[in-house]
């Protein structure tokens, strides 16, 4: 398996190895225009299409080590993007359903993955603030898009035991990465960080 050095300084400060492999084993360059490549590993968000962004790569390393994923685990995506954390989760977990609104993203995206020979990432255009609920329930849920307030159709799609880990917060301002735990009908929520991401369309 490839390993990108750039990748590697990025993901330092992650403590769980298996997520710094699977991270640093995806090509960053692969998922930015032509237009963006000569700042592919700078640590900050860069345009995709359709006025989206690919997420700056150690926060997307830090959120997927928040999933605590293992590999008989399955994950929701909401907000696919350019599919750059999508190749990464691929990578951790069983199964991966990823749900993005912009058909030309998501058709984009899936060719991607295709040519990474993904097979266990499965691409769907929708409105994401519903979630997906034709393959729920999932072990794990984690949204690159914020939300404005608590995410409750994704909450509602998570199995007994399952992590959520999601951008929330009104648009335009600051967010705060809030981790979610759900145990039988109780789900706890835990504030951790201050982000900017793209809000729901
Ligand atoms: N994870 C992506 C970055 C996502 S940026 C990456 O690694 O490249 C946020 C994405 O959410 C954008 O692609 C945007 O089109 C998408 N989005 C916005 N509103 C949405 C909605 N209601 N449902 C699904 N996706 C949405």
């Amino acid at each position: 398996m490839p390993s990108f050095p750039e990748a590697e300084a990025l993901s330092a400060e992650i403590q769980n190895a298996e997520v710094r492999k699977a991270f640093c084993a995806i090509d960053r360059s692969l998922f930015v225009p032509d237009s963006q490549r000569h700042h592919v590993w700078a640590d900050m968000p860069l345009p995709i299409e359709e006025g989206a962004t690919i997420s700056q790569p150690s926060l997307v390393a830090r959120m997927t080590a928040l999933l605590e994923p293992a590999p008989h685990l399955r994950v929701l995506e909401i907000g696919t993007g350019s599919g750059y954390q999508t190749a990464i989760l691929a990578g951790l977990f069983a199964d991966v359903h990823t749900v993005e609104i912009s058909r030309l993203l998501a058709s984009n995206a899936q060719a991607r993955l295709r040519q990474l020979g993904i097979a266990n990432a499965h691409c769907h255009v929708a409105d994401g603030a519903k979630g997906w609920p034709e393959a729920a329930p999932y072990d794990r849920v984690i949204a690159t898009v914020a939300f404005p307030s608590q995410p409750d159709a994704l909450l509602y799609q998570l199995g007994d035991g399952g992590i959520c880990i999601a951008p929330v917060g009104q648009p335009g301002g600051t967010q705060t990465i809030i981790r979610y735990r759900k145990h039988g009908t109780e789900t706890e929520s835990q504030r951790l960080l201050p982000v900017r991401f793209l809000s729901l369309r």
